[in-house]
């Protein structure tokens, strides 16, 4: 029984479902290097892709080489495989040649300094080039890089670095300063690589000059096999303290395809990732998938600024864009006028990444700048792309799209059994994609939750599944609001609400409620211009109450000036949560102040 609005109970009708509600769609356009879905799916299987890959070094393996040293070793050698724009305006250049020599040196130069197949290097650096250089070199001697953010205080730094006995570190004289107080606790480490002056620093520090001039530019990759990791990975901490994700070398054989057919990359392509090597999407999406095709990538070292981001992306012709909703919000609140200023031409597509992509924001995508936004969905533990739009396929705005050849998605409830189209379940995944994580650092059960529901590994994302086969998210498992008898995902309200001219950003929560079980509660931010008044909330609520059904609406809302995000730009509804019942916050490593 559900309980409607005046608090009576009712019955659920039987056509009441997500797939009874219509969407605009955008049409497919021109076909990309995937030409046609339904074709690609049927034709599809990943040891035929294996093939076309073709590891370079036949039964042994390393993804540097075929990110660099085999471009070095082509037509590509003098292609720009680096664009490294600095964040007081300087634009540094790399050839495909120089980055395999670079590494190489880095990675001999490691060597000579005691390092070991199998070592965990952390990378805790500004996205300069050399955090290029060390990711590709650590690959390249066979280490097992812990790429960080280098917004990241001590605390986190020290949390990950003692999970996973980090024997070195890369990173630069003011990051080693700010972990001044907790180096005493680093007992495994061995060595800070100081990339700049190190000088005044104090103990077990070796330059990242010197270790490049013991190095060997013709150094030879260490053979590693498919299953061997080459990177661990800590997830956002969105829902909770961060895990220790491995992935294996065989992920990029994914990682290339996704890169190929999702990101749709050609020859000719200048591309930028806006995510940051700390985080899965900034290494699987902006170096490994990416290079092992050869494009030339972009990197800003700078902060997020609107009228900086869409000069870059006119300066540098940028073909394909890949970045995150909360960015594009952000654009989308900076107002249309910008765009205007910038010729954005040589731009194909955006692609989207890492928290529901609001239908608003394709809307705005499709209008103003006047380019499809293909969102796409996975996790640090798939290691690369999941569920997504392509060039040939239409857009539903709001929705994740669809799997990509060669994986299967199940909607399925607690015991594995796929629900009908448009019922709402668990995200589930059938095990054995190439990118799928090795395992969770020192962490066997955690590991074994994922497959707890016999035949699937089980996201964590709650989501349904329309009659075309289209993917729509819900929200967290844990993020589900269950108000008066139904259960209802944040992104949803959430969406509704960016609709309204006055609302930048939302983050909704179920709050507990005698009668209801939980109350939709929303956290809103406004755009420039609107104040939080009682007119205004109670308009918000009617936008709202005639867009979603009758429970939908936020029976609270409270104005905000921000809202928690992690770094990464995810909205933490935990701790929106956890604000509003007065308990702990948990795990805040990775929320943004
Ligand atoms: P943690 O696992 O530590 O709580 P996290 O899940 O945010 O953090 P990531 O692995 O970076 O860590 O993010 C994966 C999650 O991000 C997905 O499970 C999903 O909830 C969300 N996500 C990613 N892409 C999308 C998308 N396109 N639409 C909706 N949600 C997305
Ligand atoms: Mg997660």
């Amino acid at each position: 029984m559900l309980i409607d609005e005046s608090g009576e109970e009712r019955a659920r009708s039987p056509d009441e479902s997500f797939s009874s509600r219509s969407f605009e769609v955008l049409p497919a356009v021109v076909p990309g290097n995937l030409e046609d879905y339904e074709k690609g799916c049927c034709e599809f299987n990943w040891a035929s892709m294996y093939k076309e890959f073709g590891w370079s070094n036949g039964g042994s393996y390393n993804v540097a080489v075929e990110c660099l040293d085999r471009h070095a070793q082509n037509w590509r050698k003098n292609k720009i495989a680096l664009f490294s724009l600095t964040a007081d305006g300087v634009t540094k250049k790399y050839t495909f040649r120089e980055m395999s020599q670079l590494t190489s040196r880095f990675a001999s130069g490691l060597m000579r300094l005691g390092a070991v197949k199998g070592d965990r290097i952390f990378v805790y650096l500004d996205r300069t080039s050399e955090l290029y250089m060390a990711v590709l070199g650590i690959v390249k001697m066979g280490g097992i890089v812990g790429p960080l953010f280098s917004a990241l205080g001590p605390e986190a730094v020290k949390d990950r670095a003692l999970d996973c006995g980090a024997k070195y570190f890369v990173t630069s004289p003011y990051l080693y300063r700010r972990l001044e107080p907790i180096l005493d606790d680093l007992v495994d480490v061995d060595k800070f690589i100081i990339v700049g002056d190190g000088s005044g620093l104090k103990e077990r520090t070796v330059s990242f000059d010197a270790v490049m001039a013991q190095g060997d530019p013709r150094f030879q990759a260490v053979g590693l096999s498919p299953a061997d990791p080459y990177i661990i990975h800590y997830t956002s901490g969105s829902t909770g303290k961060p895990k220790g994700v491995m992935l294996g070398q065989k992920a990029l054989v994914q990682q290339w395809f996704t890169s190929k057919n999702v990101l749709d990359l050609r020859e000719d392509d200048v591309y930028w990732c806006t995510a940051d090597p700390g985080w899965v999407t900034g290494t699987s999406y902006g170096i490994f998938g990416p290079w092992s095709l050869g494009t030339s990538l972009v990197s800003f070292e700078g902060r997020f600024d609107p009228g900086k981001w869409y000069s870059i992306l006119e300066e540098l012709g940028v073909t394909v864009w890949y970045t995150a909703p909360t960015a594009l919000r952000m654009l989308m609140r900076a107002g249309d006028e910008v765009v205007k200023e910038h010729d954005l031409s040589a731009l194909r597509h955006v692609c989207s990444i890492g928290e529901p992509l609001n239908a608003e924001v394709v809307r705005w995508g499709n209008k103003v700048l006047g380019k499809r936004i293909h969102d796409t969905w996975f996790q640090t533990e798939t290691g690369a792309i999941m569920i997504c739009n392509y060039p040939c396929m239409a857009i539903k705005p709001g929705s994740m799209g669809k799997p990509i050849p060669g994986v299967q998605v199940g909607i399925v409830d607690e015991e594995g059994n796929e629900v009908e189209a448009g019922k709402e379940g668990f995200l589930a995944i059938r095990p054995g994609w190439p990118s799928m994580m090795l395992g969770i650092w020192r962490n066997t059960s955690r590991f074994k939750e994922y497959f707890n529901v016999p035949g699937w590994y089980i996201s964590g994302d709650q989501a349904y599944r329309d009659e075309d086969g289209y993917f729509w998210f819900l929200g967290r498992a844990d993020d589900v609001i269950k108000t008066s008898g139904e259960r209802l995902g944040p992104f949803e309200v959430e969406s509704a609400l960016i609709e309204h001219p006055a609302v930048a950003e939302a983050g909704v929560i179920g709050k507990p409620d005698e009668l209801r079980g939980e109350i939709v509660k929303a956290f809103i931010t406004l755009r420039p211009g609107y104040r939080p008044t009682k007119e205004l909330n109670d308009d918000i609520t009617q936008f709202v109450k005639a867009r979603l059904a009758y429970y939908a609406y936020p029976r609270e809302i409270e104005f905000v000036e921000k809202l928690p995000k992690t770094r990464s730009g995810k909205i933490m509804r935990r701790v929106l949560k956890a604000m509003e019942q007065g308990q702990p916050l948990g795990d805040l490593s990775t929320l943004e102040d």
